[in-house]
């Protein structure tokens, strides 16, 4: 039987690092009107808070992708592979 996306993406394991391998520009992500990555991330890992006043990254849940190595309108986010065997496994 065919597997929907959204069964293929439960399927991916994956060990977080301890610090996340995606940083972003806080400074330029408040002043963002779009917040274009939280809609184009299909792993949800971008959300903007407005009670903290920040973009919050749940690196955690990153299916490395790399879209958001293009995503972002305004070069915000630095996107590295997860090194020393973190990430997808
Ligand atoms: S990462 Fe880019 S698209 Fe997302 S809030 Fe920041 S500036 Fe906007
Ligand atoms: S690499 Fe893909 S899944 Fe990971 S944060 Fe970027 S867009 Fe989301």
């Amino acid at each position: 039987m065919v597997k929907t996306i959204e069964e293929k993406i439960f399927l991916i394991k994956s060990c977080p690092d301890t610090e996340s391998h995606i940083k972003v520009n806080q400074d330029i992500c408040t002043i963002c009107t779009g917040k274009e990555c939280t809609k184009f991330c299909p792993a949800n890992v971008f959300a903007w808070s407005p009670v903290n006043n920040k973009l919050i990254v749940g690196y955690e849940n990153c299916l490395e992708c790399g879209l958001c190595t293009v995503g972002c309108p305004y070069g915000s986010i630095r996107y590295e592979q997860p090194k020393g065997g973190f990430g997808r496994i």
